[in-house]
Order: structure tokens, then C-alpha cells, then sequence
């Protein structure tokens, strides 16, 4: 057996597990205790990157965006030495095309939830009544009782508090299901409140959206080799197939390779049902671990698209079209590419409807989905097209999962969770992936 005196292992080098390095690094812990295991051959996990054989350009697994009030993202970055990655809009700015028509989500340099009234008020994808209703709707999430509302889905509750169908596929919807990988319909009302507070309610600052400037992989890399420099060990193609227990305690993990390497403590920074498959015999029927059985995968639908020539001048925008669409200027955003608004990078979230279609049938709808919004497109010659499916993409965040969602201590002594789908108050997502492997590390040390 290998061991390192009082060691940590940290389980999965995605964002949860590099955050929790860098939290127990600022801590004091000396960075030969910690040992990063992770199962493929490069960090980031759901945040990867890859190089297109035929293009050579590299994509990323899905567009990812931030906002302006993903500040624990920000500063992993920035003190993991990582060059910057993304840029924030100077004020929010989403462009949403449905009907032939185009109104702007945009925000004013105002406070609180004000900085995005004069846009509800000129939302004319709305009628004058409508928008009347979604200001006095949006005005609930000034102050949301999230875990109460977690019990009733928020088309349900939308439903209830006056919101019309069109108010809710045109503006809720829309943007509920970008951040949530999850339609009205599916997803808590807690969470969901708690999301548009958050991100809408708080000012135009924290409402600022982020765009990736850099593949994420490179981050994730570049993160990586910094903890690394400091002494972190690292080591990956590394699958732990189970953790080692001794009278209820975590001493160690066993590899896929038959090895076992021992432990004082383990965090645990991999998804839900890989955590649920680590376990040993007996702790299934426990809880958290019961309830997080419960959680169920939402995917996303990343379309990428090379034109002859240029079709896209804006950074994004979104379109009704395919239950809602985020259309990505990806050339213009790299700004090493020379790709400027020909390729682009449509995202569809919660993109269960479209699980049996064909790769050809996905690129001749979003193609036509395009023509629609840019005129540009329709002149222009698509030159490739290319589907990535993420059906695990994150956990759907159905009513009643508030409560699944376990904190970082277990039953299990010296074992800690994190991972985007522990309980973060945030949906699943980079910001909240950083916070819970914070978390994981603030835990651990107050034992
Ligand atoms: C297509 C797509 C689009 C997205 N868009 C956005 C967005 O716009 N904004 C946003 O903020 N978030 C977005 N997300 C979500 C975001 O990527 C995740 O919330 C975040 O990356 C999760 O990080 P994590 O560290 O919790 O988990 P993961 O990234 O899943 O990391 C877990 C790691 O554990 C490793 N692992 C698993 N099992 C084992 C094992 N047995 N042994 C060793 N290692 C193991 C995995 O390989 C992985 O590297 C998107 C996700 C996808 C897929």
C-alpha cells in the first residue's frame, strides 16, 4: 500500500477538485499531504476541450458563460495564476431574435433589480400587459424563499403568480433553461428563484455576462500546472474504483489498477452517480447517499457551425427556435482565430427533445434556425457542421432536489463531498462547482 503521512486525496481534477486544492494550499496545508486523482488523461472534467480532426480548430465540449456574480470562479483563476480566460460584457447584453423580430435583455447602469426595467419595459417580444406582469413577477425574486419554493415547479409557480404562457416561453423560459439546464416544467421554483436573484436582482455588475476568450481546457491545464509548480501531485488515468474503509472510516482508495493508496482524508470532487459507484457495500441505503440516487442528468446540445464567410457580428444572441438557442460568435470570441463570425457555436440546453435526432437532421435545423435570425447566413455557404452531445451534462434540478443536494460531511469519517450538484445554493454550474470544493476544504479543515 502507498503512503504519504497524513495525505489527502483529492478525488476528480474538474473545477470542484482544483478549487478544493487551492482552498486547502491558502490554508497552510503543505502541498506534498495532497494527491489529485483524476480518471482521464487532463483536467476540467465537464469543461473540457478537444481539436477538431478536421478543422484543427480547438472546441470546447459546450459554450460555457458566466456572469458578472461568479466571483469564487474569478478568483481561483486569478490565484491559480491562470492568464484571463473569459471577459465580461460591459453591461448585459443578449440580443433574443423569435418571429422574424429582435429585442435586446439588456441592462442600464442602475442598482438592484432597476438596472433591467427599462429593458422589460421595451420587451416587445411581450404585449404592454405582459410585461407589466413579469416586472411585478421578477420583483419576487428580490428577496426569493428559495428552499420554500423548492416543493412546486417554476412554470407552476409562474402559473401562479399571473405569468401568461408567452411571457413564460418568451422571457422565463428562455433564460431559466440557459442557467439551469432544465425547462420551466422540470426544474424547482427554488432554485430557480434563487438563480434569477443572484445573477438579475443584485445590479448590473453581478449581471454582467461572461464569455470564454481561451478553450477551457487550456484553463483548466494552465490551473493545473500551477497547483502542480507548488508541489500538489497530480496524477492522471488514475479511475479510483472504491474508497477503503476502516470501521466507518476513510483510510485510502482502491485504483482500477488494483493498487491501493491510503488516506487521512478524501474529498470526493466527482459527479453524483461516480460517487454512488465508489462506495463500499452497505453505505447505498444511507443517507445523503439514498437521496443523491435520486438525482437524475440533464444534456446539452452543442452545435457548431463554419460558414464560407462572415454571417456574425454580435458576441451572442438567443433565438426561440429549438425551445431556446444561444448562438455563440466562437471565431470572433478566440481572439487568436481567424474565424471572426464564421464559426459559430449554438448552445441547447435541457435538449432531451432532440436525443433521437440524426447529427445531419440537428445541423439542417440549426442551420434554418439561423437563416431565420441572420440574414447573413442565408447568402453563406456552410461549410461544416458538428454535434456534441453532453447527455450528462448537469443534474436536472427537478422540484424536491433542494433537499438531496448533501453538504460536505458524510457519515463516513474523513470522507468529504463536492461536486456542482452539492448544496451550494447555486445551480449547477463553474461558480458553484469552486464553491463546493471551497466548501469540501473549509469542512475538512474544521475537523
Ligand atoms: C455542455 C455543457 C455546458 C455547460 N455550460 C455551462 C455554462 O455555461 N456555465 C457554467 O458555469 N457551467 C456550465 N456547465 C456546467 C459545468 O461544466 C459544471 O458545472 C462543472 O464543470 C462541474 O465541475 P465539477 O468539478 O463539479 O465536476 P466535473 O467537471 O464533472 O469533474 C469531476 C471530475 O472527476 C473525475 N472522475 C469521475 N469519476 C472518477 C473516478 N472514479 N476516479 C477519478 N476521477 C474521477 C472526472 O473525470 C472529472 O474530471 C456546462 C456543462 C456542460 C457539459
Amino acid at each position: 500500500m502507498e503512503r504519504v503521512s497524513d495525505s489527502i486525496i483529492i478525488i476528480g481534477a474538474g473545477w470542484a477538485g482544483i478549487a478544493a486544492a487551492e482552498a486547502l494550499l491558502s490554508q497552510g496545508i503543505e502541498p506534498k499531504r495532497i494527491l489529485l486523482l483524476e480518471r482521464t488523461p487532463y483536467p476540467g472534467g465537464r469543461a473540457f476541450s478537444f481539436v477538431d480532426r478536421e478543422t484543427g480548430l480547438a472546441l470546447d465540449n459546450g459554450q460555457h458563460v458566466l456572469l458578472g456574480c461568479c466571483d469564487r470562479f474569478a478568483s481561483l483563476l486569478q490565484s491559480l495564476h491562470v492568464r484571463s480566460g473569459y471577459r465580461l460584457q460591459p453591461l448585459l447584453d443578449i440580443p433574443v431574435y423569435h418571429g422574424g423580430k429582435m429585442y435586446r435583455i439588456a441592462s442600464r447602469r442602475l442598482a438592484g433589480p432597476l438596472h433591467l426595467l427599462p429593458a422589460l419595459l421595451t420587451y416587445g417580444h411581450l404585449s404592454a400587459s405582459e410585461r407589466m406582469s413579469a416586472i411585478a413577477g421578477a420583483l419576487a425574486f428580490v428577496r426569493p424563499q428559495a428552499e420554500k419554493l423548492d416543493a412546486v415547479s417554476f412554470a407552476s409557480w409562474l402559473q401562479t403568480s399571473g405569468q401568461a404562457d408567452t411571457t413564460v416561453r418568451l422571457l422565463w423560459d428562455l433564460v431559466g433553461t440557459a442557467i439551469l439546464n432544465g425547462h420551466a416544467d422540470q426544474i424547482s421554483a427554488g432554485l430557480a428563484a434563487q438563480s434569477f436573484h443572484m445573477g438579475f436582482m443584485r445590479g448590473w455588475q453581478p449581471a454582467r455576462l461572461g464569455l470564454f476568450t481561451r478553450p477551457l481546457g487550456d484553463l483548466a491545464r494552465d490551473a493545473v500546472q500551477h497547483l502542480a509548480a507548488r508541489g500538489v501531485n497530480i496524477r492522471y488515468s488514475s479511475y479510483v474504483e472504491q474508497l477503503h474503509l476502516e470501521a466507518n472510516k476513510v483510510s485510502g482508495v482502491h485504483l482500477r489498477d488494483g493498487s491501493l493508496i491510503a488516506a487521512e482524508q478524501v474529498i470526493s470532487a466527482v459527479p453524483h452517480d461516480a460517487l454512488l459507484r465508489m462506495l463500499p457495500e452497505g453505505w447505498a441505503d444511507q443517507e445523503p447517499f439514498q437521496g443523491i440516487a435520486k438525482l437524475r442528468w440533464s444534456p446539452i446540445l452543442n452545435v457548431f457551425l463554419n460558414y464560407d464567410r462572415v454571417v456574425l457580428n454580435e458576441d451572442v444572441f438567443a433565438a426561440t427556435d429549438f425551445d431556446g438557442m444561444f448562438v455563440f460568435n466562437r471565431g470572433r470570441l478566440l481572439p487568436e482565430s481567424e474565424q471572426a463570425g464564421r464559426w459559430l457555436s449554438v448552445s441547447i440546453s435541457a435538449a432531451d427533445r432532440f436525443r433521437d435526432w440524426t447529427h445531419e437532421q440537428i445541423i439542417s435545423g440549426v442551420h434554418a434556425a439561423l437563416c431565420k435570425a441572420c440574414p447573413e447566413v442565408r447568402n453563406a455557404k456552410l461549410l461544416t457542421g458538428k454535434v456534441v452531445w453532453q447527455p450528462k451534462a448537469t443534474f436536472l434540478a427537478e422540484p424536491g432536489t433542494w433537499h438531496l443536494r448533501p453538504y460536505p460531511r458524510t457519515p463516513i469519517a474523513g470522507l468529504l463531498l463536492a461536486g456542482d450538484w452539492t448544496r451550494t445554493d447555486w445551480p449547477a454550474c463553474l461558480e458553484g462547482a469552486v464553491r463546493s470544493g471551497e466548501a469540501a476544504a473549509a469542512a475538512l479543515l474544521r475537523r
